[in-house]
């Protein structure tokens, strides 16, 4: 089968709302590591995947979950130790006051859940998202997602605040805590005080925003002192990505009510969580019961345990941050290099490089890049307002020869006209 009859066989059974990436989609066949194979056997480095982030089929974490398939695999309504070792392995990388946990299988659902607990504890239901945020696909969470476009109908309780990128890095955590005074007094103003605030920490849909890390701190605490909780999303910062620490809002200082996590937890099994104080969790308990059928069964739990292992044994966080100061010295001189390449923010291996023409923002030129960049066999993508930014986010695993290589192949398309 061609691939033109791929993509009209995909279309006629998918539909139109699935989207592929790329003018000349990619069709792959095997992953080993950092790389992907397409059928004829050719490797493209992938700097974009940060679900396999331990790199494509790992094999500790494929072994994992072969035993425990091959064992058992049923739901969280009967007792097994796997879902008690991972809560604790997991709690243990999480401050001391974040002491419960609960599975889902997406980022989503555990947004979903986030929501319902916090509403359910604070008796309120206003919610604050950044203007570009991405949360997930439920009902609830893709109204707190305005980059999914205006096609997505708002209710009156969701409040946006601007990007902090709208702000410079000087003014970043003064300006983005006025707008947050801002926004609780309109909400509070129409009735919707907040229950929650709910960001990514590092803002990839909004652009990529690490910097300076601190920022968010004042904006935080402004939401907490008018009696809302804070709900870190970690589905794309968690996991050890920044390097820093293992969990992006660790490296603004940031004390969470609730912290999401998803994508990288299985490294490509669906398996996700929301850890919240356990007070949150009780209060939820007593109104509610929540049974979730995949959720934290023992494959899934198994598949997460390994993960949290192999970053601790293999001491990634170290690779991560030598990987990425390597990263961060070779785009900021291409930075110089190069006029069609504006500022370079990220943290660890999550970078975004804004691509400008006569110093503004050139979604076209990204989307050229992006596409060159796949022609020569290695995988980004964009994000931003205007799609100017390119998303670099290699697995944890990438190593100084794989910077190389797309720095080559990179250097190469920010020139190409
Ligand atoms: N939050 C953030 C910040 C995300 O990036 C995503 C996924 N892109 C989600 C939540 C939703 O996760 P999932 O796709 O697993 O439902």
């Amino acid at each position: 089968m061609t691939q033109t009859d791929l993509i009209t066989r995909r279309e006629r059974l998918l539909g139109p709302a699935y989207r592929l990436f790329y003018d000349e989609p990619a069709h792959f066949v095997r992953g080993e590591g950092v790389w992907l194979y397409d059928a004829a056997g050719d490797a493209y480095l992938d700097v974009y995947n940060n679900v396999a982030s331990l790199g494509h089929c790992h094999p500790r974490i494929a072994l994992a979950i072969t035993r425990q398939v091959e064992t058992l695999n049923t739901h969280t309504r009967y007792l097994h130790e796997t879902i008690l070792d991972c809560a604790e392995t997991l709690l243990a990388t999480l401050p001391d006051h974040i002491d419960r946990v609960m599975f889902t299988c997406s980022g989503s659902e555990a947004n979903d859940l986030a929501v319902r607990i916090a509403e359910a504890y604070t008796g309120r239901t206003g919610i604050i998202v950044t203007e570009l945020a991405y949360h997930g696909v439920t009902q609830a969470v893709s109204q707190m997602s305005p980059s999914l476009g205006e096609g997505v109908v708002r209710g009156p309780h969701i409040f946006t605040v601007p990007s902090p990128l709208r702000f410079s890095s000087e003014t970043r955590a003064a300006g983005f805590a006025q707008a947050m005074d801002d926004v609780i007094a309109r909400m509070t103003k129409a009735g919707f005080p907040p229950a929650l605030f709910i960001c990514d920490t590092l803002f990839s849909s909004d652009g990529v925003i690490s910097d300076p890390a601190g920022f968010l701190k004042p904006a935080v605490e402004r939401v907490q002192a008018a009696g809302g909780l804070f709900v870190a999303d970690e589905v794309q910062a968690g996991f050890g990505r920044t390097g820093e620490a293992m969990w992006g809002f660790q490296r603004h200082g940031l004390s969470p009510d609730l912290v999401s996590m998803g994508k990288p937890m299985g490294n490509g099994h669906p398996v996700a969580g929301i850890a919240m104080r356990a007070e949150l969790i009780e209060e939820f308990g007593k109104k509610s019961r929540y049974f979730n059928t995949f959720g934290g069964n023992p494959v899934s739990c198994a598949a997460a345990l390994a993960v949290l292992n192999v970053i601790a044994e293999d001491e990634l966080m170290v690779n991560v941050r030598q990987v990425g100061a390597y990263l961060t010295d070779g785009l900021r001189t291409l930075g110089d290099e190069s006029k069609a390449v504006g500022e370079v923010r990220g943290a660890g291996l999550f970078f975004g490089v804004d691509i400008v023409t006569d110093g503004q923002p050139d979604g076209d030129r990204a989307r050229r890049i992006v596409n060159h960049l796949r022609q020569h066999k290695v995988l980004i993508s964009a994000t931003g307002q205007q799609g100017n930014v390119l998303k670099i986010r290699p697995p944890l695993v990438f190593r100084p020869e794989h910077a190389d290589r797309l720095m080559a192949a990179l250097s190469r398309a920010v020139s190409h006209p």
